[in-house]
């Protein structure tokens, strides 16, 4: 038989799929897709995939058709679009104290997600260790070890998810490369304070562990809490990549535009990933960020109005049988059913879409090993009506 026609032309052939050798064995679809398709398949309320119901603001899509057609259609430059890093600088400025240099430190990329990948990938080796902590959201483990290198997992503390550090203290070998922290944090809503950032500088300072640090939700955290930005802090920050996305800030996440601010010599690490991945990114949106950027309303408002939705939803949930737990950031808040059921929460997760028209995240999986403290994560980032409809659903079980 003529080898190079069975190569070519059969894609189910053994030979080929021998050959594929995974880099990711382990992985199966992440449960945002799974839970989101079984909600459209159910016509159930959607609580469960991270993203507003609600519209964007009116002036935002406005500023990106009239970039679009004034003619911003081509590739922005590789770090991103000028005027919109000189933006994101003003704005760190403005918040957490010190401007990060537009030209050497802030890239602009396809979503928070792509900017935490491309960091891992700028840093990691075969054998390297980096530090993350459980419940994690779902692309940290992957992003680690597709790059050859070892996810150290520790677990945040039940049930207030808190990081113990003199665990992480006692998992700092030779080996470790990097601490992944993510404040405020999905799926719990915990927030790390000022103490924690203590404990942090205490355990790197004199090592050369990077710190990557996911604050894609910086403005969504609650209560008045300060939230603690690596950028607040120069000698954090000057081993740090930190990470933001502008779909969490402007509610929309399928634009999937974000950003990585890191100092000079790592940002030039960064970029080589990102040049030969992405390049660039959709240069409308840059292009009407840059403007929408200077109005800080914008941003400094959406704290409050997403509190208001925690809190209502917390009041709506009295009516049933979950207990919620806190939650003081994120678009997400977890609760248990003890009352309800013993099953696992995967299999109850799928039975409430099924059969109760609510679809919602079970929680083991952001373990790596799917443990489960019978926790589901409902997202309140919702219309009104949409949570309303959800509890009245939820009532009934
Ligand atoms: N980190 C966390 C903790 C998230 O929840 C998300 C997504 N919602 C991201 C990163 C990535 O955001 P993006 O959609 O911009 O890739
Ligand atoms: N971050 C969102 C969540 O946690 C979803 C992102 C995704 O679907 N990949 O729900």
């Amino acid at each position: 038989m003529d080898k190079t026609a069975n190569f070519i032309g059969n894609t189910n052939c053994q030979h080929v799929n021998n050959h594929i050798n995974s880099k990711l064995p382990n992985v199966g679809t992440t449960i945002f897709a799974i839970m989101s398709g079984l909600a459209t398949e159910h016509n159930a309320v959607n609580l469960g995939q991270g993203f507003p119901d609600f519209p964007m603001n009116e002036e935002l899509y406005e500023l990106v058709a009239k970039a679009m057609k004034n003619g911003f259609n081509q590739y922005a430059p590789m770090p991103g679009w000028m005027p919109l890093r000189e933006a994101i600088a003003e704005k760190v400025e403005f918040l957490y104290g010190k401007a990060p240099d537009p030209d050497k430190e802030i890239t602009i990329t396809p979503g928070g997600t792509y900017a935490i990948y491309s960091a891992l990938t700028a840093i990691l080796h075969p054998g390297d260790e980096v530090i993350l902590f459980e419940p994690a959201y779902d692309s940290y483990i992957p992003n680690v070890e597709i790059n050859g290198a070892k996810a150290i997992k520790l677990s945040l503390v039940y049930p207030d998810y808190h990081i113990d550090w003199v665990t992480v203290k006692n998992a700092i070998t030779e080996r470790t490369k990097a601490i992944l922290i993510n404040s405020p944090h999905n799926p719990t809503g915990s927030v790390l304070g000022e103490k924690d950032i203590a404990e942090l500088r205490k355990i790197v300072s004199g090592t050369n562990i990077f710190i990557i640090s996911d604050e894609v939700y910086e403005h969504l955290i609650f209560d008045n809490i300060p939230h603690q930005s690596i950028l607040r802090h120069p000698d954090l920050f000057e081993r740090s990549f930190v990470c933001f996305s502008f779909g969490k800030v402007y509610n929309c996440t399928g634009w999937k535009l974000g950003y990585s601010i890191a100092p000079a010599l790592l940002t030039k690490e960064f970029r080589k990933v990102h040049q030969f991945n992405a390049f660039s990114c959709f240069t409308p949106s840059q292009v009407a960020l840059a403007t929408f950027l200077k109005k800080k309303d914008a941003y400094l408002s959406l704290s409050g109005l997403m509190q208001e939705k925690r809190d209502h939803f917390k009041m709506l949930m009295k009516q049933t049988r979950f207990d919620l737990q806190e939650s003081y950031g994120s678009y997400f808040i977890c609760g248990t059913y003890g009352k309800i059921t013993d099953e696992a929460d995967k299999d109850f997760a799928i039975r409430l879409t099924r059969e109760f028209g609510v679809a919602t995240i079970p929680v083991s999986a952001f373990y790596n090993e799917g443990k489960d403290d019978k926790v589901l994560r409902f997202c309140f980032s919702k219309k009104k009506e949409t949570l309303e409809a959800a509890v009245e659903k939820l009532a009934r079980v």
